[in-house]
């Protein structure tokens, strides 16, 4: 059987923050909450009968703020994949939470349903930073609910963090690690904000006080440092976790495994085809398809992909792996683009093959724009 990763979106949260420029809508009504899952359960189903031949080994509920949904909601959900798809008895299942949401009488249940790793939004622990994301929560609603999911049974827990909010200096986004890793995370994600046009961020980007790129530069080094000393160790340019913790659904976005994303903006790698769903929630409750994308990419569409997504790793490109894919040597296609950045310790070498240093993380797109302009 083939390995399939399912991705299903649920496109609500509480309120929406003042950076986001997710597929998601604020305060929904019991009755959309309803007929979503009834809409995403007929998009379970239809997908199902196209992948007869592949396993489900990972599951990862995102949004929004999946743990939103009620209970029986969230069971109909798992009920839809299980009668659908066949589901690996060691599937990952993850949920993405938020604070305020959840609870032990929720995560117990969550638990008994097979979800096995929960994803829960801090971005900061300082109440000054979470006020200018506008985000719903505090740090003491933070820890409840880590301490909540963590007493229902959760031991693979991981949480989002931000470098570059409105005020952040390295010194608080070290307090926010420090606040973190008291509560033994195996898994941390550590995102650069991104200003976003279409959202209030956008609109207000010239009066926010943003930190510059030298203090975001420290703070990512910094911050690296800080949970690799506690034993939780950058496997991605964004992503950290206790070994043997590394997401296993989001590994196949960087190593181009395939994927099935269903809801409302979510994208799909698979069969051949890249393809994504429209942010159409009205059209997706009338049962219409939202199908927005689609393309075939070329074989040499696929090589450069693979590249750019690669070196996200920390792993990095193995010249082996390489040519078995591609029928090519990577060396003798990049080698000589990557050289430079070779020279100046922002790529290196590996015992397989080739990486980015972490400074080359930094400046991971303009590497990887290089790389894949002039090879
Ligand atoms: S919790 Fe996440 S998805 Fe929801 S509004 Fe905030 S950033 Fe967007």
């Amino acid at each position: 059987m083939k390995k399939l990763g399912l991705y299903l979106h649920i496109p609500f949260c509480r309120s929406k923050c003042l950076y986001c420029d997710f597929c998601s809508f604020p305060r929904p009504a019991r009755e959309t909450v309803e007929a979503y899952t009834a809409a995403l359960c007929r998009e379970i189903a239809e997908w199902g009968r196209s992948c007869r031949e592949y396993t489900v080994d990972t599951l990862y509920i995102g949004g929004g703020t999946p743990t939103l949904l009620p209970l029986p909601q969230m069971e109909a959900i798992l009920d839809a994949v299980r009668t659908a798809f066949s589901l690996s008895p060691d599937a990952e299942i993850t949920a993405e939470c938020n604070p305020r949401t959840g609870g032990e009488d929720y995560f117990r249940p969550l638990r008994t349903l097979g979800f096995n790793r929960l994803s829960i939004g801090l971005q900061s622990a300082h109440a000054n930073e979470l006020k200018a994301l506008g985000r719903a929560h505090t740090l003491a609603d933070f820890q409840r609910t880590w301490e909540e999911a963590h007493r229902a049974g959760f031991s693979n827990l991981s949480a989002d963090v931000m470098l570059g909010i409105p005020q952040q200096t390295p010194e608080s986004y070290l307090e926010t690690l420090h606040a973190l890793l008291s509560l033994s995370p195996s898994h941390v994600s550590a995102y650069c904000l991104t200003v976003e046009d279409e959202t209030p961020f956008g609109r207000m980007r010239d009066r926010l006080p943003l930190p510059d790129e030298d203090a975001v530069r420290s703070s990512y080094l910094a911050g690296a440092e800080l949970l690799e000393k506690h034993g939780i160790l950058q496997y991605e340019i964004s992503n950290f976790a206790s070994p043997g913790y590394e997401s296993r659904h989001n590994l196949k976005y960087w190593s181009c495994e395939e994927y099935l994303g269903l809801g409302p903006a979510a994208y799909s790698d698979f069969g051949g085809r890249r393809f994504g769903n429209s942010r159409n929630l009205h059209a997706y409750l009338d049962g219409e398809s939202i199908l927005a994308e689609s393309e075939a990419p070329s074989p040499d569409e696929r090589l450069q992909e693979y590249v750019m997504l690669r070196l996200r790793l920390s792993e990095g490109i193995s010249e082996k792996a390489f040519a078995d894919r591609f029928g090519t040597s990577f060396s003798s296609r990049f080698g000589a683009a990557l050289e430079p950045y070779l020279k100046a310790g922002l790529a290196k070498r590996t015992e397989e093959g080739y990486a980015l240093t972490r400074e080359g993380m930094l400046v991971s797109n303009t590497i990887l724009s290089d790389l894949l302009e002039f090879a």
